[in-house]
């Protein structure tokens, strides 16, 4: 495994594997780093369907609003070189900042239509900074195919978008949620959660899971605003939960609906906080 931190060198290594074999396939996983299994298992789906995988850890400034924890963000270069040696990625790439942004972007990729609602109301400008770091990233790499968790759901919609729209030659390659046994979505952040935050926490998995139950029971017909009142009620039991949002929008449009019914896709996702402790969860509903 070659951990690479300049640019022009992570372009040599992956010129070099390609070198006489057009064939090949490169696999990328960008993450921000404090890997649990949730990257695991991108890592995992990337080395099943590729030649070459490439994982990047990088927090990535632009992505976190002014009030926001990027300088407290989790990090364990040691045990992230550990997890990614275990689940034989060839390449990790670890820039610094200066490394990425040597002087101020003038140059921002915008996804628009996605972006408006759930995480991008609550977080201004975070998926400017996405797309802007996931764009730099493709060009450095140049992927065949890149896997994201579907943990971030509207992240998935941004890159795919971004992807088709500028035309992108990658693959992008959805995962599904890998979540603790006790049900909670896995997130370098849950270590920022106490003991008692962390049961209480439990609650988004468990109203998304009722949220399903109650779509199955009506059988393809159901008022957005009955399970939108049911979730919310559900949420609030737990008296430490803050929630952000709750919605329930068309997957992949995102655009929210009204009417729940045979045929449609749906995400119902939330974002609750827990102290200052911001959790995301969700789950896509194919009625
Ligand atoms: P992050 O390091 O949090 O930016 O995440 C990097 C990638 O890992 C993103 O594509 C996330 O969606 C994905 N990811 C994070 N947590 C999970 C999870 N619990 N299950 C599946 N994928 C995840």
């Amino acid at each position: 495994m070659q951990v690479i931190r300049r640019i022009d060198e992570l372009r040599a290594a992956i010129r070099k594997a390609r070198a006489g074999n057009s064939a090949l396939r490169v696999g990328f996983v960008p993450t921000m780093g404090y890997l649990h299994e949730g990257h695991a298992s991108l890592l995992r789906a990337a080395r099943e369907q590729c030649d070459v995988v490439v994982l990047s850890i990088f927090v990535n400034p632009l992505q976190f609003g002014p009030n926001e924890d990027l300088s407290r963000y989790p990090r364990d270069e040691q045990r992230d070189l550990a997890l990614a040696e275990k689940e034989q990625a060839d390449i990790v790439f670890l820039p610094g900042v200066d490394e990425m942004y040597p002087s101020p972007t003038k140059t921002v990729v915008s996804v628009s239509g996605v972006t408006e609602r759930l995480c991008g109301a609550s977080r201004p400008g975070h998926f400017d900074g996405v797309a802007t770091v996931v764009m730099k990233l493709f060009n450095m790499v140049q992927p065949d195919a890149a896997f994201f968790g579907q943990k971030d759901a509207q992240q998935v919609a941004v890159i795919e978008q971004m992807a088709a729209d500028l035309n992108m030659p990658v693959q992008i390659v959805p995962c599904p949620i890998v979540r603790e046994q006790d049900g909670l979505a896995m997130s370098s952040r849950n270590v920022y959660l106490e003991p008692e935050q962390r049961q209480q926490a439990l609650v988004l998995s468990a109203s998304l899971k009722m949220a399903e139950r109650l779509v199955a029971e009506a059988r393809g017909q159901m008022d957005a605003g009955e399970l939108h009142k049911a979730i919310l009620e559900q949420i609030r039991q737990s008296p430490m939960a803050d929630v952000d949002y709750i919605e329930i929008v068309a997957y992949p449009a995102l655009q929210p609906v009204t009417e729940i019914r045979e045929g449609m896709s749906i995400l119902i996702a939330l974002a609750v906080k827990f102290g200052k402790t911001r959790l995301i969860d969700n789950t896509i509903i194919r009625l």
